[in-house]
């Protein structure tokens, strides 16, 4: 369920050929285990259509129910009324209303989609791309703003060219029978103060379901800086019911860090609890070794790995915390504060590391073994802690 009350959802999108079902499958596999809620996929050839069923087929018999949403333009309405079973298969719809079609046949084409969406029971996206605005409404948009005593300058129109799409899209999906909770907005842009701005406009001026997401966010640290900075301050104000980190992943890169990303944002605000997280210090001076961080990042990857099979055995683990802390200075006080703990010896202390459950020193490991009982900790910690689901 998206919207209303409901928790704001993870979404990710594939990068593989649609009509590689084999492919596809895998991939949006890895991102529903990663947590992805949803899963969008690019449907834009009839062979890509056809492929729709078989991936759903292929989730299926993997064990995952996750909802596929099927990615439009300018042929969608052609492909889902000649492709049935693609609609079928898939949960929602998402089409760019700057991308249905041009001129006089844009109308005809967006009621096409829109009443298919109606037959079929399928709530539909309605996403707004300043990259592919809906170039006659942009026309419009200027010529009003040119009769205007102050007219606006070039960025506030684009704004107000995309909530407009957005907006009036949404208007005509629900005058042509679209029931409005099943229609969900988006307008994306890749700056962050364009999207901060367009979205509050949105939120203000209606009640639709909104998915953010801060378009060609790029790469590696810029794309999660960039997505974190927008998306913070608008989940801050309750605006936003869906989420996709659009990072581009570094060659042959692994495209679960999307949802990771999204995941993450929303549970350090205090959103919602994906899996346990692990706070470590920086180090400094005095942590001449890189063990602990090795131990955290160790640890770190251990819970995400043991989160899946947690998840389905076990209530509550998603909000265990967890601290790896390099030196007793600031060490025991955090360790304290987390559910588990633990502080490392930093350099020149003795070779001992102190373990703190629930705020009570426990054991004190020492030697070459301290992640593997560090681990078993947690194991034990989690089977006690937790109770076991019927
Ligand atoms: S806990 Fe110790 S090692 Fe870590 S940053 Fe603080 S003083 Fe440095």
């Amino acid at each position: 369920m998206l919207g209303g009350d409901h928790p704001v959802v993870v979404q990710s999108m594939t990068n593989t050929d649609t009509v590689d079902d084999f492919g596809t499958a895998m991939q949006v596999a890895q991102l529903a285990r990663a947590g992805s809620e949803l899963v969008r996929i690019t449907v834009n050839t009839r062979e890509a259509a056809a492929a729709v069923p078989r991936i759903r087929e292929r989730l299926i018999a993997m064990g995952l129910d996750v909802p596929l949403i099927g990615d439009f333009h300018f042929n969608g309405h052609k492909l889902l009324t000649e492709v049935p079973e693609c609609v079928e298969a898939l949960a929602k719809l998402r089409i760019n209303p700057g991308n249905v079609g041009k001129g006089a046949k844009r109308d005809e084409q967006f009621a096409q989609l829109i009443e298919i969406a109606c037959k079929y029971d399928k709530p539909v996206r309605i996403g707004v791309n300043w990259g592919s605005l809906d170039q006659s409404l942009l026309a419009r948009v200027m010529d009003a703003n040119a009769k205007r005593a102050q007219p606006k300058n070039a960025t506030e129109i684009m704004r107000e060219a995309m909530v407009a799409s957005a907006l009036e899209s949404a208007d005509k999906a629900v005058e042509l029978g679209l029931p409005a909770d099943h229609i969900v907005l988006s307008c994306k842009v890749s700056g962050v103060q364009d999207l901060i701005a367009v979205y509050r406009d949105l939120a203000q001026r209606c009640d639709y379901a909104l998915h953010l997401g801060l378009t060609e966010a790029g790469m590696g640290s810029k794309g999660i800086v960039a997505s974190t900075a927008a998306l913070s301050v608008l989940l801050q104000e309750g605006i936003g019911d869906t989420v996709r980190i659009s990072l581009t992943p570094e060659p042959n890169g692994d495209r679960t860090k999307e949802v990771i990303v999204g995941q993450e944002i929303l549970q350090t605000m205090g959103l919602r609890a994906f899996t346990p997280l692990v706070a470590a210090c920086p180090g400094c001076g005095r942590t001449t070794s890189t063990y602990f961080q090795e131990l955290a990042q160790d640890i770190q990857t251990y819970v995400r790995e043991r989160m899946p099979q947690w998840k389905v055995d076990r209530i509550g683990v998603e909000n265990m915390s967890l601290a790896v802390m390099g030196c007793v200075v600031n060490g025991p006080g955090e360790s304290k504060h987390a559910n588990i703990g633990i502080s490392l010896p930093g350099t020149g202390e003795e070779p001992v590391a102190p373990v703190y459950v629930d705020g009570e020193r426990t054991v004190t490991l020492r030697g070459d073994n301290i992640s593997g009982e560090f681990r078993q900790i947690i194991d034990d910690y989690v089977a006690r802690k937790y109770p076991a689901r019927l």
